[in-house]
């Protein structure tokens, strides 16, 4: 392990002042970054893949704890210099540095399997990468990423991890869990980051499932999802309206209760739903 200056300095010293439109909260606690470098589990084997370094907290876990190589992918070009000090310091070639906006990098095309993300997202655009990740785990399975260990804002995190019948359970917690096996690890207060955000933080863990949970397409679900949530006050047979097919038929064919709201409704129902819809569809 490099001897390296502590993470206030280097702020300090690359001009590093947070701007609040890249979301810029750094953990500059040691325990805190080990910790999530810990609950990401096996790295020796996997190439990881780092959104948002910042100042490196996250990463210098990542590389102590033995990571087989890391990719960092940041925005921001004052981190950028902190990078390549950093691989410069570790100097065995592990790190590499993308600038880029992630949301616009193809990780499968930039990074070798087996991979793994690891990061302190940016809240602004947290769920909307996420969003993306699951297009590439709906594709490809666990052959585009063997896990995420990524910290949201709490209230995120709970609509991932949320089950039926809670006011947390949405689209997020059915496309998610759908793909993905999806674990709360842990909650961080605001102190924890540097500046504090407003809210509260917490690290999950999503696994991608060897299959999707049933066979139907991401599209059709994604599809009765949104009209059942969209509306998700009004019983089902009132929401799904604007799917243009003929209501009371599909949920008979689905066997589900149209007096029923979507939030009552389990993963494998909704995927019962999209099945039906499919099928009508297709016609
Ligand atoms: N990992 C660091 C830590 O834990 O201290 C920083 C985390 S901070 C919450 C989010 C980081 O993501 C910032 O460094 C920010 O510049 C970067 N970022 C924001 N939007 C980004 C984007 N679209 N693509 C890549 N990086 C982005």
């Amino acid at each position: 392990m490099p001897n390296l200056p502590a993470l206030k300095d280097v702020i300090t010293q690359h001009g590093l002042f947070t701007r609040k439109s890249l979301g810029q909260h750094f953990l500059l606690d040691s325990g805190i970054t080990d910790k999530i470098a810990l609950y990401a589990g096996d790295l020796k084997n996997h190439n990881i893949i780092e959104v948002g370094p910042g100042p490196g907290g996250l990463t210098r876990s990542l590389l102590n704890n033995g990571a087989k190589s890391l990719t960092v992918v940041e925005k921001d070009e004052r981190c950028i210099s902190i990078m390549q000090e950093l691989s410069s310091a570790y100097g065995d070639g592990r790190l590499k540095i993308l600038q880029a906006d992630a949301l616009k990098v193809n990780l499968l095309e930039q990074v070798p399997a087996p991979r793994r993300i690891v990061a302190n997202l940016p809240y602004n655009v947290g769920t909307l990468m996420l969003l993306n990740w699951l297009d590439d785990i709906a594709v490809h399975g666990r052959a585009a990423y063997s896990s995420l260990t990524l910290m949201f804002q709490d209230e995120v995190a709970q609509r991932i991890i949320a089950a039926p019948d809670t006011s947390e359970y949405g689209r997020l917690s059915v496309m998610s869990q759908f793909l993905c096996e999806c674990r709360y690890d842990f909650q961080l207060p605001p102190g924890a980051f540097s500046p504090p955000p407003k809210v509260h933080s917490a690290v999950i863990t999503i696994t991608p499932r060897e299959k999707p949970l049933f066979p139907v397409s991401k599209e059709a679900l994604e599809k009765v999802v949104a009209a059942a949530f969209g509306q998700r006050r009004k019983m089902l047979r009132s929401a799904l309206k604007q799917l243009g097919v003929p209501v009371e038929e599909l949920l008979e064919k689905a066997v589900i209760d149209g007096t029923l709201r979507a939030e009552v409704l389990d993963v494998a129902t909704f995927c019962r739903l999209a099945q039906a819809y499919e099928l009508m569809a297709s016609k």
